[in-house]
């Protein structure tokens, strides 16, 4: 395609792609009927907390994933600590993680009491790099544990980690908050490591409101979770240990079983979604969207494009702006990169992580979500495709200037 058979890119004066505006995602209840329904027998139960929905929930994304166990908690962040806690993270030890994930990650390793060490991406698709997680945890001093994150959906290379994992003899815990309805060699997520922690949260593709789900094939560790999120507390009050209220309420399970019927057709449908943007942006120089391994499935909790700045003639940055004048809402995820945030400066990883750092500069996250409709993803590639044919003019304006 040429710049003149699309028009100008909104950013030199052309018609914005969206005059009324896209947002990054939008969130529509997939059965409103039913989950008002759900809702109001939770009410007439009285038992908004500690009651048999929480413990459906549990039952149908075991069945779902295909591992005995889950464990719902409050949220994500929560399930993650308790995960590290139960696994003997503590004494400020190192825990070796990517810099190249969401904040929350490196906070549960803080708040189980580990010390978090970033190691560096994958150059293909911005997971966990098994080779320098192993080179970091040989340097580590006593490490506690590994941590790695399927980003956006996209399944790590568990293989390799559960290798380097056994090797240093550390449990393996995956953050798996963008990985409900992903699948490793047609191996649900959720069956990987020590346990996997998903997050429902509502910018994830099946939402509780708030509300995370561990899964785990350790039986005892699922036991241990079930006090854990309860104070610490077997039943008797006289707790075992100092647990966290991280209890899920009856009301978010509710809501979290109406956004599990259905999502696979869900994850398909993003799939082909993505797809589809692939496929206009196909050949464009310095573009690529990050994508699992063939024969992997992604949930696409987001779809990112990784930008070359000299081949693209933009940086994500400014396509971003670009995409703005078109009316495209977008994000950076992950920019900055964990090391290199406020809070974390202390641990003096900040320039550690050359490759990562290039990665996060490169990345741009633009629209989807599960009821988008192809035509509109269709429209948003087609603005890339016309903003890229014009780049040396875009990039020459004072404002997109670096
Ligand atoms: C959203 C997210 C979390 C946190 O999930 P919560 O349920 O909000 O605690 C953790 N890790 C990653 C990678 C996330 O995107």
């Amino acid at each position: 395609m040429t710049t003149t058979d699309l028009g100008l890119p909104a950013a030199l004066g052309g018609e914005p792609a969206f005059p009324d505006g896209l947002p990054l995602t939008r969130v529509r209840v997939p059965d409103r009927e039913g989950l008002l329904e759900r809702l109001g027998a939770v009410l007439d139960s009285g038992m908004l907390t500690n009651g048999p929905t929480v413990r459906e929930l549990e039952e149908r994304a075991a069945e779902l994933l295909d591992v005995p166990h889950v464990v719902a908690v409050s949220n994500c962040t929560a399930g993650l600590m308790l995960v590290l806690q139960a696994a003997g993270v503590g004494g400020n030890r190192p825990v070796v993680m990517p810099g190249f994930t969401f904040s929350a990650t490196a906070h549960a390793a803080h708040w189980a009491g580990g010390t978090p060490v970033f190691a560096e991406a994958r150059e293909q698709d911005i997971t966990l790099d098994p080779t320098d997680a192993e080179a970091r945890l040989k340097a580590a001093d006593r490490p506690a544990a590994l941590m790695a994150t399927h980003v956006y959906g996209t399944p790590c290379q568990v293989e390799e980690l559960q290798r380097v994992a056994d090797a240093a003899g550390v449990p393996l815990v995956y953050d798996a908050a963008h990985g409900l309805g992903s699948s490793r060699r047609g191996v649900p997520v959720g069956n990987f490591g020590l346990a996997e922690v998903f997050s429902m949260s509502p910018t994830k593709v099946a939402v509780a409101g708030e509300g995370g789900l561990v899964a785990t094939r350790d039986g005892a560790l699922a036991a241990t979770l079930r006090t854990a999120r309860d104070y610490g507390n077997p039943g008797d009050y006289d707790t075992l240990f100092p647990g966290l209220n991280a209890r899920m309420s009856e009301l978010h399970a509710a809501v979290g079983l109406t956004w599990l019927a259905g999502l696979p057709e869900r994850v398909a449908h993003r799939g082909a979604l993505v797809a589809e943007f692939a496929a206009v942006t196909a050949g464009l120089p310095g573009l690529r969207p990050a994508l699992p391994e063939a024969g992997d499935v992604s949930t696409f909790k987001d779809l990112t494009l990784i930008v070359d700045p000299e081949l693209f003639g933009l940086s994500a940055e400014a396509l971003g702006r670009a995409l703005k004048a078109e009316g495209v809402d977008t994000r950076r995820y992950f920019h900055p990169p964990v090391q290199r945030q406020r809070a974390y400066a202390h641990l003096g990883q900040a320039e550690d992580l050359p490759l990562t750092d290039r990665l996060a500069g490169s990345v741009l996250t633009v629209p989807l979500w599960s009821h988008m409709e192809a035509p509109a993803v269709r429209r948003v590639a087609e603005a890339v495709v016309r903003i890229q044919g014009a780049a040396d003019r875009v990039a020459a304006l004072p404002e997109y200037a670096g």
